[in-house]
């Protein structure tokens, strides 16, 4: 008689709006890969999305894509990790044989999966990860490691961006992200960045992190920038994913600058744009899309304390905490949460 198989916990979407904890078979790496016991795991606007069933969510699946911790099996063919190893995750799996894979444009790869998206995540006690896409991440702490994939992401921004050094900035949203691509700004080389949102504990955490000005939107917010930067930023970003913010961001960026698309719109949101504008301003708008080989900088940030995430993390709950955490993502501001991680070991 074979051993019954051991089984882990995790928080599985089985329908759009449902979460269950469910006892799951344990996973196990087979050749070049490693499984990994989850240390913990952020919540992220996309795991709304796939709890709504967007994304091409497929149910049941156990969702969480921004993973740290520990390598505890280390299948056949790795080269580079052992048993034990503090690690950050890239969640997205690429093919290496389609077009985009063969330039460089991973994230675009068109046989792209990702783990806590269509293959199993990070809600989980374990997860099982190809090694090509797992990061040592010695000299963090676990909770830190946690931010490698939205830190990767923001890093990404400024590899698209290369701001000027010594640039202005104004970042729209102090969300968890905008506040990381606020610190990713000013790590790139610019001055100053002010913040913009409606939440003044938000603002007041983006000052203790390193905002120059803090504003709250309201009807005059655009002649209230523009006194204090009469010639515009040299740097528009927003990590709203709200058009309307967006459709703003010209009109406050100097001449020569560049604009930032870096939050989630709806996918069928359309702006206005003044095309003699950006001809005539020598204006650049620049899309940031995911992650490319920017986990490496964002570990670098964080362990040269360039970008600080602890102040970000206002909730640490277990994976039966999946369902209230999901609650939170949905209404900002709610219980002043910033950044959720689920840690499965509590
Ligand atoms: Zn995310
Ligand atoms: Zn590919």
């Amino acid at each position: 008689m074979t051993a019954p198989a051991r089984t882990m916990r995790a928080a599985v979407i089985t329908a759009p709006r449902q979460v269950e904890l469910r006892e799951l078979p344990e996973p196990h790496a087979g050749p070049g890969e490693v499984r990994i016991r989850v240390h913990a795991t952020g919540v992220c606007g996309t795991d709304l999305h796939l709890l709504d069933g967007h994304f091409g969510a497929r149910f049941p699946l156990t969702a969480g894509h921004e993973i740290s911790g520990f390598v505890d099996e280390v299948g056949p063919g790795v080269l580079n990790l052992r048993e034990g190893d503090l690690v950050a995750l890239d969640p997205n799996l690429w093919c290496g044989q389609c077009h985009y894979c063969q330039r460089g444009q991973f994230q675009h790869c068109e046989h792209h999966t990702a783990l806590g998206v269509n293959l199993p995540g990070g809600f989980a006690e374990y997860v099982v990860a190809p090694a090509v896409s797992v990061y040592p991440a010695s000299g963090l702490t676990p909770d830190q490691a946690a931010f490698a994939e939205p830190l990767g992401c923001v890093a990404w921004g400024m590899r698209r961006l290369r701001p000027e050094i010594g640039a202005s900035a104004v970042v729209f949203g102090a969300g968890a992200i905008g506040l990381l691509l606020m610190q990713g700004l000013l790590a790139s080389g610019c001055a100053g960045v002010t913040v913009v949102d409606p939440v003044e504990d938000r603002l007041r955490l983006a000052r203790e992190l390193g905002a120059s000005r803090t504003f709250t939107p309201h009807a005059d917010l655009r002649s209230e920038l523009l006194d204090a930067n009469p010639h515009g930023f040299d740097v528009t970003a927003e990590a709203t994913g709200v058009p309307a913010v967006v459709q703003g961001l010209p009109a406050l960026t100097a001449v020569g600058g560049q604009v930032l698309v870096f939050g989630v719109a709806p996918e069928d949101a359309h702006v206005q744009l003044r095309p003699y504008d950006l001809f005539q301003r020598d204006l650049t708008v620049l899309g940031s899309f995911a992650l490319n080989a920017t986990v490496p900088l964002a570990l670098d940030w964080l362990r040269a304390g360039r970008v600080r995430v602890e102040p970000l993390i206002t909730h640490r709950l277990p994976l039966s905490g999946v369902p209230d955490a999901l609650d939170m993502k949905a209404n900002p501001g709610f219980q002043g949460a910033q950044k959720v991680l689920i840690v499965p070991g509590l």
